[in-house]
């Protein structure tokens, strides 16, 4: 597709945030090339435009594959992190929340803060990084569990976010833990609605308390769920490439990010996991642009949503948005 250069260049000039990226599946695949030139000499398949993963386990297959050649010390972590925020910033991106996979940490046999600590030490100045441990919905089990207990006292965590898979049920550990960690002051999300039905976004609202939704575009499914999203001021942190390639939505101009919006649901984009999915965050607003019909203001907007939400000081959101408002100024943007 042809790309409108104003329109790139927008973009590029807009401050933007990044709510919802899996660390590991961020990896940089120059990584994976320095281990071995050979075999990763090829680009992958899947960052074809026209690309769908078959199944969501084939996508996780594939990047728990990838990811475990790369991750193995909290040394890789800062190393994929450094090139990771190194992208941000030349995509202009000023804030980033981003998880890593409690999972690892047993897999690994490292403790949980000095992952968190080579990611958070890897944080470039003009950068501002909040970073979440996620979990699966089956993952309270020795020697996890209490893992997961002690996480909240971790020094530098931001939050904590439940991973997918959907199809799991949400056990009883889950509330009591999301509500142990609001206490004291971390950020709880929750993956929900992505392969799950919207039923899963009203339990994480209702149920798990949470008031950031990871995806949630399913919520489409039922007004009264959109509605409630609405009523409690929760956010969405949506991944459009990522639906329209593991295939939760047949085609971009059918994603409904545009539905949300205009129906005043606070969303953000972001790429989820872009080593999967070959996307960037600029490709992101672009397939918006082109796709859904969204004007320079609307794409402005969507930023501005991020730095809404952003774990900062009143005086640095106000900032950012009037940074936004600047560039949407200076492009002359009305539509
Ligand atoms: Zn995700």
């Amino acid at each position: 597709m042809m790309t409108d250069l104003n329109l790139s260049d927008f973009i590029r000039r807009l401050p933007k945030t990044e709510t919802h990226l899996h660390i590991e599946g961020a990896l940089p695949y120059e990584l994976l090339q320095q281990l071995d030139p050979k075999k990763f000499a090829q680009p992958q398949a899947c960052w074809a435009p026209d690309f769908k993963w078959a199944t969501f386990e084939d996508f996780e297959a594939h990047l728990i594959e990838h990811a475990m050649q790369w991750f193995t010390s909290p040394e890789r972590y800062h190393e994929a992190a450094t090139l990771i925020f190194r992208q941000h910033l030349e995509q202009n991106v000023r804030y980033v929340e981003t998880s890593f996979h409690a999972g690892m940490i047993v897999f690994l046999g490292i403790p949980g803060p000095e992952i968190l600590a080579a990611i958070l030490s890897a944080v470039p100045t003009g950068l501002e990084v909040r970073v979440f441990m996620g979990m699966s919905r089956n993952s309270y089990a020795e020697p996890l569990a209490s893992v997961l207990e002690d996480c909240v006292n971790w020094e530098g965590l931001a939050g904590v976010d439940l991973h997918g898979v959907e199809y799991l049920p949400l056990e009883d550990w889950t509330p009591r833990l999301w509500e142990k960690a609001r206490a004291v002051g971390l950020v709880t999300k929750a993956h929900a609605g992505e392969f799950g039905p919207a039923g899963h976004v009203r339990e994480a609202i209702e149920h798990l308390g949470v008031r950031r939704i990871q995806h949630g575009v399913r919520a489409v499914e039922d007004p009264k769920v959109l509605q409630l999203a609405i009523d409690t001021d929760v956010t969405f942190d949506v991944c459009p490439i990522s639906n329209v390639k593991l295939d939760v939505i047949d085609s971009m101009p059918l994603h409904p990010i545009r539905e949300f919006f205009d129906r005043g649901l606070r969303c953000t984009i972001s790429t989820d996991d872009p080593f999967s999915f070959g996307n960037t965050l600029e490709q992101e607003y672009q397939a918006l642009a082109q796709q859904l019909g969204f004007s320079r203001q609307e794409l402005a907007q969507l930023a501005k949503n991020g730095f809404e939400v952003a774990l900062v000081d009143a005086a640095t959101r106000a900032r950012w948005i009037a940074e936004v408002d600047k560039v949407l100024q200076s492009a002359g943007a009305t539509n």
